[in-house]
C-alpha cells in the first residue's frame, strides 16, 4: 500500500539529492491531496442536484485537471512550474468554489493551508517572495470572506449540508497543514540527528591520530586545559609523562618507513595496554614522540607508570639491529607532575608541566636513554634520573 502511495508521488524525484527529492514529492503529493479533497464535495454536487451544480461541479473538472498536471510536469523535471501550477490550480479553485458555493461552506479556510505550504514548495524561499505570497493569499481570504456571502453566491448550499460542508473543510484544511509540518518537523529532526553524528565523527577525527588511532596533540592541548582548570578547583595531582623513541632515526633508515610506521603502531598498542585507566589519557605528540596525562596521579604513581612503560616497550623485543646484534627498541622517558598544594602552582597552565616533562625526557636521552628522569614542577632542570641499570651509554641493552 505505502510503495504503491510512494510510486504516485513519486515522479520526477530521481536523480535529484534527497532534499529536492523530498520538496517534488511534496508538489506530487499536494496534487494528489488537491484532488482527494475534492472529491468528497464533487460527489455531494453529483448526489444532491447535479443541475444545480454543475456550474461549480464542471469547473472543479478543470481543477482536478489542474492537480493532476502537477505530475507530468515534475516528470518533466520543471519542477518550478509545478509548483506554481500547484499553487495557482489551488487558489483560483478555492476562489471559484467559493464565488459559487459562499463562505459558509469553509472552502476559502484552504487559503491558509496553502499560504503555510507553499514555503516548502521552493527551492530557498525568498523572504519577500514569501511574505508576498503570504499577502497574496490573505487579501484573498479576505475578498473571498466579504464578497461571497449567503446573499450573493451563485448556487448556494442549504443547511445541514452546508454545516458538514464547512466542518469538512476546517478538518481537510487542518489535516493538511498538521501532516506537513509534522512531516518537516521529522525531517528537521532527522537532519539535526545526522548533523550531530557527522560533527561528533568529524571531531573524532580531528582528534585523532590516523596512524596509531590514538589521541593527538590537538586532543592532549584540551586535555591539558581541562584538567588544570579542574586542578584549581580541586585538591589533586596531576602529571605528564612524555616518552620517545630511542634511536628511531637509524631504526627508520634500517627498516624503512613502513617498517617505522608498523614499530610506532606497536608501541602505540603496548603503551595503550599500560595506560588503561579511564581518565588518563595517551596521545601520539608527533613523529615518535607520545604524551600522557595522569589526571589525579601523584609523583609516585606517574613514575611507576613511566618504568612500566619502559619496561614495556623493551619487553616487546622489536629488534633494532643497527644498534648492534640484539639490541632492541627502547624508549626514554621523561615526568612531572604537580600537587595541588603546592604554592604558585596555578601560576603558568598545563603547558607548562608539558615542558617539565620535555626537559625531563630530554635528561633521560642526555643520560643514555631507556630511562626515566622525573622533574619536579617549579624546580627547572632539577631532574631526578630513576637508573634501572640495565641501560648503558650507548643504549643498548
Ligand atoms: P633519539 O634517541 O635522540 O630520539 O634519536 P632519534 O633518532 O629517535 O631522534 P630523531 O628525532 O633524530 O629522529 C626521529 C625520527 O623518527 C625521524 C623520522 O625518520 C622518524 N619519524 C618521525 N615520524 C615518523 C612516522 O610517522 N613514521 C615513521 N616511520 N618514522 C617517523
Ligand atoms: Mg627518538
Ligand atoms: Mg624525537
Amino acid at each position: 500500500m505505502i510503495s504503491t502511495l510512494k510510486k504516485l508521488w513519486s515522479p520526477g524525484i530521481s536523480g535529484y539529492p534527497r532534499g529536492v527529492r523530498r520538496q517534488i514529492a511534496l508538489c506530487n503529493q499536494l496534487g494528489l491531496f488537491g484532488i482527494a479533497a475534492t472529491l468528497p464535495y464533487q460527489l455531494f454536487y453529483y448526489v444532491y442536484e447535479v443541475a444545480v451544480y454543475r456550474g461549480v461541479f464542471v469547473a472543479n473538472l478543470f481543477f482536478i485537471a489542474g492537480y493532476l498536471s502537477v505530475l507530468p510536469l515534475n516528470h518533466q523535471r520543471w519542477h518550478h512550474l509545478a509548483s506554481t501550477v500547484l499553487l495557482a490550480n489551488g487558489c483560483s479553485q478555492l476562489f471559484v468554489v467559493t464565488w459559487f458555493i459562499g463562505t459558509e461552506a469553509g472552502v476559502n479556510l484552504y487559503y491558509f493551508t496553502l499560504a503555510s505550504i507553499s514555503a516548502f514548495l521552493y527551492k530557498r524561499p525568498n523572504i519577500r517572495v514569501y511574505a508576498a505570497i503570504m499577502a497574496f493569499f490573505g487579501v484573498q481570504y479576505v475578498i473571498t470572506h466579504f464578497l461571497f456571502t449567503a446573499a450573493t453566491v451563485i448556487t448556494p448550499v442549504p443547511t445541514p449540508w452546508v454545516n458538514a460542508m464547512y466542518a469538512f473543510s476546517v478538518a481537510g484544511a487542518l489535516t493538511l497543514s498538521g501532516i506537513v509540518l509534522y512531516l518537516f518537523r521529522r525531517q528537521i529532526d532527522h537532519a539535526e540527528g545526522e548533523l550531530t553524528l557527522s560533527n561528533r565523527y568529524l571531531e573524532t577525527l580531528s582528534n585523532t591520530d590516523p596512524l596509531t588511532g590514538l589521541a593527538n596533540r590537538r586532543a592532549l592541548d584540551v586535555a591539558l586545559e581541562r584538567e588544570w582548570a579542574r586542578l584549581t578547583r580541586r585538591q589533586q595531582a596531576l602529571s605528564v609523562i612524555m616518552f620517545d623513541v630511542d634511536h628511531f632515526k637509524r631504526y627508520n633508515d634500517h627498516y624503512g618507513h613502513a617498517g617505522g610506521d608498523r614499530c610506532l603502531q606497536q608501541i602505540a598498542r603496548a603503551a595503550q595496554g599500560v595506560i588503561s585507566r579511564a581518565p588518563d589519557l595517551l596521545v601520539r605528540y608527533g613523529g615518535e614522540e607520545f604524551a600522557v596525562v595522569l589526571p589525579g596521579t601523584d609523583e609516585t604513581g606517574a613514575r611507576q607508570l613511566a618504568q612500566r612503560l619502559c619496561a614495556t616497550i623493551e619487553a616487546l623485543n622489536i629488534a633494532n639491529e643497527p644498534l648492534g646484534a640484539g639490541a632492541r627498541v627502547t624508549i626514554s622517558v621523561g615526568v612531572s607532575s604537580l600537587q595541588h598544594s603546592v604554592p604558585n602552582a596555578h601560576d603558568y597552565g598545563g603547558a607548562h608541566l608539558l615542558k617539565h616533562a620535555d626537559e625531563a625526557l630530554y635528561q633521560a636521552k642526555a643520560n643514555g636513554r631507556n630511562q626515566v628522569v622525573y622533574q619536579a614542577y617549579g624546580h627547572p632542570h632539577a631532574a631526578d634520573v630513576e637508573r634501572d641499570g640495565r641501560v648503558d651509554a650507548s643504549g643498548r641493552t
